[in-house]
């Protein structure tokens, strides 16, 4: 089997959202997201086979060179000449979006979903849902015991406020509300630019930390700038609470160094943002295996969500210590009918609170036509 094309396709029309939302981690000055675009290439074989996965950036000539005319299978070869880090200095793109298809027509070949031909360890991982906004106190305890309600074990919060005390308010608040019933997390968003927002020092993120820890949460995240290793590793031995973070992390590298350094409990790769890939998933869930350490994915990708949900949870089913999975979901418009409609069978979060690998060959999912042709989708790159 050799690749023929690769094309990118896009959608024209938004989709528009029943109500803009603000990002915390851009408060007190966020600008509100109105709409949700989608992206995807679909690499093309001589076989017929097609495998999509989330763009993630334009094709550049070196890896057209790499794909067109190879055997896709050769999918570690891919990863280790275009995606372990090399070019991270030289503002290139992420492939990790081919990688997923690459991985897609592997799957679509033999007839199996990824996670077993790779390895399966399970079939379902629990999510936690992420929330985004900054909202009262009484909002946020409504919403988590709606979530609590739909079979959700787990919520996560955004710390982002004028003053950590009114932070800490808010998470009291849900703890009040659903008891010992639900887990939650927080995430601090401290690694963002966020004009008009005091950031936290050293003692603030101590502070808070001591003061989740009295309310049971399960991981404080990124309580400080990222690239501060030594102030991270400082808190976390300072503090039982789990440290989570690295969702901005560039390559493998830069979480290993972070595993080494003692900056996290919990690393939290993305699977496009960090050029990380299903096989830099399993790499990184295997260094944090050796140190004792656990790996929960951000996944967060506007109107593309389902195609790096899907290809998450193929990595994730791989491997052991990965508890939950990030599923962006704050009603009205941060919900699978918006963030996964392009899939044909969005996927969903149980009635125990899971989220199934999808079971269909390669990544599992299948996009759909009627949805792509409502919002105008085109091919807006060609390369062959
Ligand atoms: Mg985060």
């Amino acid at each position: 089997m050799k690749i023929t094309k690769i094309e990118v396709v896009q959608n024209k029309k938004p989709i528009v959202l029943p109500e803009a939302w603000r990002p915390a981690w851009h408060e007190p000055d966020a600008k509100p997201v109105k709409t949700a675009d989608f992206s995807f290439y679909k690499v093309y074989t001589d076989e017929g086979i097609v495998g999509i996965g989330p763009y993630s950036g334009p094709v550049d000539p070196f890896v057209k060179d790499l794909l067109i005319g190879q055997d896709p299978t050769y999918v570690e070869r891919f990863w280790d000449v275009a995606m372990r880090g090399l070019g991270a200095l030289l503002n290139r793109g992420s492939y990790a979006g081919l990688e997923v298809a690459l991985w897609d027509i592997i799957g679509k070949a033999a007839g199996k979903p990824v996670y077993k031909l790779i390895g399966a360890y399970r079939d379902k991982v629990m999510a936690y849902a992420a929330t985004y906004q900054i909202h009262s106190a009484e909002e946020h305890a409504k919403e988590a015991v709606e979530f609590r309600e739909r079979g959700i074990r787990a919520i996560k919060l955004r710390l982002h406020r004028p003053k950590p005390e009114m932070d800490i308010e808010v998470v009291r608040a849900v703890r009040d509300a659903v008891g010992d019933d639900m887990i939650i997390m927080v995430d601090a968003n401290q690694n963002h630019p966020s004009a008009g927002y005091r950031h936290w020092s050293m003692r603030t993120a101590l502070k808070v930390a001591r003061e989740l820890e009295k309310l049971d949460v399960f991981f404080l995240e990124e309580p400080l700038p990222r690239l501060d290793l030594e102030a991270l590793a400082e808190l976390r031995s300072k503090v039982d609470i789990q440290i989570a973070g690295g969702e901005h992390a560039t390559s493998i590298y830069d979480l290993r160094n972070a595993l080494f350094a003692g900056a996290y409990d919990i690393i939290q790769p993305d699977l496009i943002l960090g050029h990380i890939g299903i096989i830099g998933m399993k790499k990184l869930a295997v260094m944090a295996e050796s140190m004792s350490r656990t790996l929960i994915p951000h996944v967060c990708d506007g109107g593309n969500m389902g195609l790096l949900l899907a290809a998450t949870l193929q990595a994730l089913c791989t491997v052991k210590n990965a508890p939950f999975v990030e599923y962006p979901l704050e009603p009205p418009s941060v919900v699978p009918e918006f963030t996964q409609k392009i899939l044909e069978n969005p996927i969903l979060i149980d009635k125990d609170g899971y989220v199934h690998v999808p079971e269909e060959p390669g990544i599992g999912v299948k996009l759909d036509e009627d949805v792509l042709a409502e919002y105008s989708s085109q091919v807006v790159a060609v390369y062959s």
